[in-house]
């Protein structure tokens, strides 16, 4: 009988939950990365009880009062101290999208992080609020093509110059380039590691040594930005080796279904502050939606990159011994005592993506592409599916004959992505598809 409900049960009001405080330790055990995606920075009492986010469509955001609204802008225009909080209007940030910062700075216990709408974007935004005209970039190279066309030809047309040095260079060569640079005003050291398509890695902490020796304590000393695309967050933490910001084509590993495009950047609060406030002002965060989709990503990040990583070590050791198999470029084989030395310092997995080198030219490389039947035939990586891609002549076509000898881009390599499928499944695929060369 509706009599004997009270108006509260009606109401729902006696199910009602408190906010809880955050947990981040159990014990005095600190929670995993893995453990926190599934909750931190979300309290369902705030918004019904729902388990999950809602996804927060709006534009703008109400003041409790004008004060509040004053009080607000205030800290944005820096005319009080402490910068400003709560949310205000959706270019700034909205809650889908602090919940999905505060989750991708766990990762590299990074003090702050920012989500961008996609990994150029994030980059862009990165540049934009470092540089100025006659400043120089320093980075290593080759770097991903959009990010190198950035450097050179669009903030070269605003009078920024840079230099660079190969992923693979020594204490010594990362030296006299910096040595070089330091004679201008350097306003960024920009790396990339593994460098794609060669998949030479960088020595992050001989980078942050010759910047810490040439710049030592001068207050233009320029912080180190690194592309954590390939490896990061499980395989790789440049944070810990010397890095300042690090930067995400959340696109790939992080999103990791192929269904988004989005980007991050992590690094300290003072650094990640300057960052925001172009942000702020050129819109580059992502909307609501791909946030939600990432956290839904981040939730099993780990289990993910894990399995991708566990199927390419055995897939490679499939591939490399097959007689039309000329070589594989995979993390895991390491080419010289150099790179072994790096990867021992800086990494704790190969990560799933590799460069096949087919014995022969275009002819079998496409021969190769075409047979196969799990792997799809695509560009990007770190997704669930096994993608396979030919960069001669995809992604690297436009890229002169000189420079593709130089960076390995031959006619008879296959970039590919290994996914989560069945590692069995994948190795009988390429087996048939090298059969059909
Ligand atoms: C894909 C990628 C980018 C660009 O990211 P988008 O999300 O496509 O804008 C940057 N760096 C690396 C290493 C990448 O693989």
């Amino acid at each position: 009988m509706p009599g004997d409900k009270t108006e509260a049960d009606l109401t729902g009001v006696e199910r009602r939950i408190s906010p809880k405080p955050p947990v981040e330790k159990i014990a005095g055990r600190k929670l995993k990365p893995s453990t926190l995606m599934m909750g931190h920075g979300y309290d369902p009492a705030l918004s019904e009880g729902s388990l999950k986010p809602p996804i927060f469509l709006t534009s703008t955001f109400v003041f409790p009062s004008a004060a509040a609204g004053k009080r607000h802008f205030e800290g944005v225009t820096g005319k009080r101290p402490g910068g400003a909080e709560g949310l205000v209007y959706s270019r700034f940030n909205g809650p889908n999208q602090e919940i999905l910062e505060d989750r991708l700075a766990i990762w590299e216990e990074a003090e702050d992080a920012l989500a961008f709408s996609s990994g150029m974007s994030a980059i862009a935004t990165l540049f934009l609020s470092m540089v100025k005209p006659g400043d120089t970039i320093v980075h290593s190279g080759p770097l991903y093509a959009a990010t190198e066309t950035l450097i050179a030809r669009v903030l070269g047309r605003f009078g920024v110059q840079w230099l660079d040095f190969p992923a693979g260079a020594t204490r010594e060569e990362i030296d006299a380039v910096m040595t070089k640079a330091a004679t201008g005003r350097v306003a960024l050291i920009y790396l990339e590691s593994p460098a794609n398509p060669t998949n030479v890695l960088v020595d992050v902490e001989a980078v942050a040594a010759s910047r810490d020796a040439i710049f030592g304590t001068s207050p233009d000393k320029p912080p180190i930005a690194i592309d954590n695309t390939f490896l990061g967050p499980l395989w790789h933490q440049p944070l810990r080796h010397g890095a300042d910001i690090v930067v995400y084509s959340l696109t790939k590993y992080a999103g990791g279904h192929s269904d988004l495009v989005a980007g991050g950047v992590l690094g300290t609060k003072a650094q990640i502050d300057t960052i925001r406030a172009m942000r702020n002002t050129i819109g580059t965060i992502c909307d609501p939606n791909t946030a939600w989709m990432l956290l839904r990503s981040l939730e099993t990040l780990e289990l993910r990159m894990s399995r991708a990583g566990e199927n390419a070590a055995r897939v490679c050791a499939y591939l490399r011994d097959h007689p039309k198999v000329e070589r594989v470029g995979y993390l895991g084989f390491p080419r010289d005592d150099r790179q072994a030395d790096i990867y021992a310092r800086h990494c704790t997995g190969a990560g799933s993506t590799f460069s096949l080198y087919l014995k022969g030219g275009e002819a079998e490389a496409f021969a190769f592409l075409d047979a196969l039947r799990i792997a799809k035939l695509a560009v990007s990586l770190g997704g669930t599916e096994t993608l396979a891609s030919h960069p001669a002549g995809m992604t690297h076509l436009s890229v002169s004959d000189e420079r593709k000898a130089a960076l390995d881009i031959t006619d008879n390599l296959v970039r590919i992505s290994i996914g989560v499928e069945d590692a069995d499944d994948l190795i009988a695929d390429f087996t048939q598809a090298l059969d059909a060369i």
